[in-house]
């Protein structure tokens, strides 16, 4: 039921979902900061808009895709933003996909929700805000296979889901605002714990003289087997098609899993929650990142149990 999205941030995930938006016959605009970028999609004859206002008076659905939370911030509450005082405000629906903290995502519906109710009072009486951010990756925005996770009124999840599923295969609804940023850092959280401890345990077997790959054979028909082990292996050479076949390029970056971890850790510390395996994940890819490898990705943290070994 909905014609004409705008879709802000067209980067590495964005970029790809929105051209999903486009194959599925939306009428699409979009924005970014990015000069080449608005110019590479303008060249494919989609309309390009100068400011979030200007998305927002011209679509039904806005859909963000942006790095961290004070970008979210800026799109929504800055000088043009998407709740610039005096927009008509005409999306029906905001659907922020970006992984950012579960906090923000609470304090955004209430600002949306505040300013439907001061702008169009007669029409709107529930928020219409969705954080809908995604596990999957740039080959699963590409393929249209990401899976959405979702917090705000169910109602709104419903409606969105049609649309959503032009860019994923699944979509979870987690419950009320915050709730999918939440489930997305746990879920980030419990990647990088366990691409660590996989990398850990397969660098000691190798050390200790068991061949990776004969290590990993014995994981997966074992209580060891995870994603990281059987999808996503990370030692060179064990499994083809991953990034660690190829140099740990074309992944998903080790910046942005600190990022993540960062957001973990920060949720954990604000309800006095110890985790500590969060705080100590946060530190080793952290480290990683310092050492040059920030845009490799996550993955080569096995190397790191090699660093300044043989030098
Ligand atoms: P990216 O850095 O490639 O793209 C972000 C885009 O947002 C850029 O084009 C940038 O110019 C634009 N941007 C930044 N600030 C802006 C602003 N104020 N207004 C308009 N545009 C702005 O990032 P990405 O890899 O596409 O990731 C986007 C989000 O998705 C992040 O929150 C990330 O954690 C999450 N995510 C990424 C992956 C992945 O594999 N890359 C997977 C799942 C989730």
């Amino acid at each position: 039921q909905f014609e004409s999205i705008g879709f802000i941030g067209l980067g590495n995930m964005g970029s790809r979902m929105a051209n999903n938006l486009i194959k599925a016959g939306y009428k699409v605009v979009v924005h970014d900061v990015n000069y080449n970028v608005m110019k590479m999609f303008s060249d494919m004859g989609v309309s390009t808009k100068e400011t979030p206002f200007e998305v927002a008076e011209a679509s039904d659905v806005v859909i963000t895709m942006l790095p961290s939370s004070s970008n979210v911030m800026d799109v929504y509450t800055g000088p043009n933003g998407l709740l610039r005082v005096g927009n008509l405000l005409s999306p029906r629906l905001l659907i922020d996909s970006s992984t950012i903290d579960p906090q923000t995502s609470r304090n955004l519906s209430m600002a949306v929700s505040n300013f439907i109710l001061k702008q169009k009072k007669d029409h709107w009486e529930n928020p219409v805000m969705l954080d809908a951010p995604v596990s999957g990756g740039v080959l699963a925005a590409e393929a249209g296979s990401l899976t959405f996770m979702i917090g705000g009124s169910e109602d709104a999840y419903l409606a969105a889901k049609p649309l959503l599923l032009t860019m994923g295969k699944n979509t979870i609804y987690c419950g009320g605002a915050g709730t999918g940023s939440a489930a997305k850092i746990c879920n980030n959280l419990a990647m990088g714990v366990s691409m660590l401890g996989v990398s850990e345990a397969l660098a000691l077997g190798q050390s200790l003289g068991i061949a990776a790959g004969t290590l990993t054979k014995i994981f997966n028909s074992s209580s060891a087997r995870c994603w990281s082990s059987d999808t996503y292996n990370p030692v060179p050479g064990v499994m083809e098609g991953v990034p660690s076949s190829r140099d740990y390029t074309g992944g998903f970056a080790s910046k942005l899993m600190a990022k993540d971890l960062d957001l973990a850790a920060a949720a954990a510390k604000k309800i006095d929650l110890k985790c500590p395996l969060s705080s100590q994940a946060q530190e080793i890819y952290t480290e990683v990142c310092k050492d040059g490898h920030d845009i490799k990705d996550f993955s080569c943290v096995f190397r790191h149990y090699y660093s300044g070994k043989d030098e």
